[in-house]
């Protein structure tokens, strides 16, 4: 579950000649969707995908679940769910839109297991790289935008990624980038399920895809009976109050005692749903590097991640630039409490101490005397 808290931002670019094969000719609808979806592989997007900005259907379904409380503190996506992300909205946020390209850019990345000694937390694949995904998608998005924008005198571009007002998942289903599987994310054919989604509102006249994929989940319900808190109620219907990934990353406070231990270690996010969906065997790798893996990102020493976080300069010393200083400091060292209280050994319980009799924060110090008698207990 990424963050969609940013704003959308404006892009702004430097225009050059073209040197586009595409529409040298005819400037065709058709021939254009050829020419952006050109940009978009050479900008390093794995899908790029066409629809129109007429509102995505909207489910009675997407209502019931937000009336049911369902999104937790989530409230940006009520608001999102009012933006129905049809013409009038499209309008708003780009005078004379005419053509939604939907895009991918996987983060899947072979990684070796971590051999190193000490109880380690994971964190979730999307944010195992160097950078924030925003600000690389971004980049990316500013460059198709910068080529269409010379490429075809007049047109104009915004870009959204994890942070608009438009319905991506809806949008991308409905363009044929994948369907929407029981996890509730989108599962494309060839990428899997592990990829960002971004969107490109341009006032450039696009044929649209309109062959939206085949839903491919047939019987199977692995993301269901993968899921450590019972989150997934449903095919489809996610009650984010039990998410790990809600609750690691944007649940502010202390964590109900009944959904620590299926926590396990992970101190931001959760993958579980996503990693037991077959369809991810076959898929072939990114090829954006920046969204690559690091090496041991995934797998933080715990006590290290306690140590180092002991200090808020330390804290933002070493999540500067990453998707992991959303939890904030007090998110984070809480989660590091309870994952060592999941997994930790009896070297922990002194720095655990430490924590109980100095930390700040009650919801960490409440957490760290939790870890102590889960590992006392065992
Ligand atoms: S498997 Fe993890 S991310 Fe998926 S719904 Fe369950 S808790 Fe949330
Ligand atoms: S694990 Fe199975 S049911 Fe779940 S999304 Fe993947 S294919 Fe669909």
């Amino acid at each position: 579950m990424k963050s969609a808290s940013e704003k959308p931002f404006a892009l702004f670019f430097v225009s050059r000649a073209d040197d586009c094969r595409y529409h040298r000719g005819m400037n065709t609808p058709a021939n254009n969707a050829l020419a952006v979806k050109q940009y978009a592989a050479d900008a390093g997007f794995d899908a790029a995908r066409i629809t129109t900005p007429d509102a995505p259907a909207h489910t009675t379904h997407t209502k019931a679940w937000l009336d049911a409380g369902m999104n937790a503190e989530m409230g940006w996506l009520e608001t999102r769910a009012e933006l129905r992300g049809g013409r009038a909205d499209d309008e708003r946020l780009l005078a004379g839109a005419r053509s939604v390209v939907v895009l991918a850019a996987s983060y899947a990345s072979r990684e070796s297991a971590s051999q190193e000694a000490g109880a380690r937390g994971t964190v979730a694949r999307y944010a195992r790289a160097a950078e924030d995904y925003h600000t690389v998608i971004r980049e990316m998005l500013n460059a198709l935008a910068g080529r269409i924008e010379a490429g075809f005198p007049g047109a104009k571009c915004r870009g959204f990624v994890d942070s608009g007002p438009l319905r991506e998942r809806e949008l991308a289903a409905r363009a044929g980038i994948g369907w929407q599987g029981k996890h509730t994310n989108l599962i494309s054919l060839d990428l899997g399920n592990f990829f960002f989604l971004a969107a490109l509102l341009t006032t450039l006249e696009l044929a649209p895809d309109t062959d939206p994929a085949a839903n491919h989940c047939g019987t199977c319900t692995r993301c269901l009976a993968a899921c450590p808190t019972g989150a997934l109620i449903a095919p489809m219907t996610l009650d984010a109050r039990r998410c790990v990934s809600y609750l690691t990353i944007e649940h502010r406070g202390a964590i109900a005692l009944h959904l620590r231990e299926g926590i396990g270690d992970k101190v931001f996010g959760c993958d579980d749903c996503l990693a037991a969906c077959p369809w991810n065997e076959r898929a072939r790798a990114g090829q954006n590097a920046r969204l690559a893996a690091q090496p041991n990102a995934g797998r933080p020493d715990l006590l290290q991640l306690l140590s180092d976080t002991a200090t808020e300069e330390g804290f933002r010393a070493r999540f500067r630039g990453t998707p992991l200083l959303r939890p904030k400091r007090e998110g984070m060292r809480r989660n590091a409490c309870i994952a060592l209280g999941n997994v930790g050994g009896t070297d922990a319980l002194a720095l655990l101490q430490t924590v109980v009799e100095t930390d700040p924060s009650e919801v960490v110090r409440e957490s760290a005397t939790w870890a102590i008698a889960k590992i006392a207990a065992r």
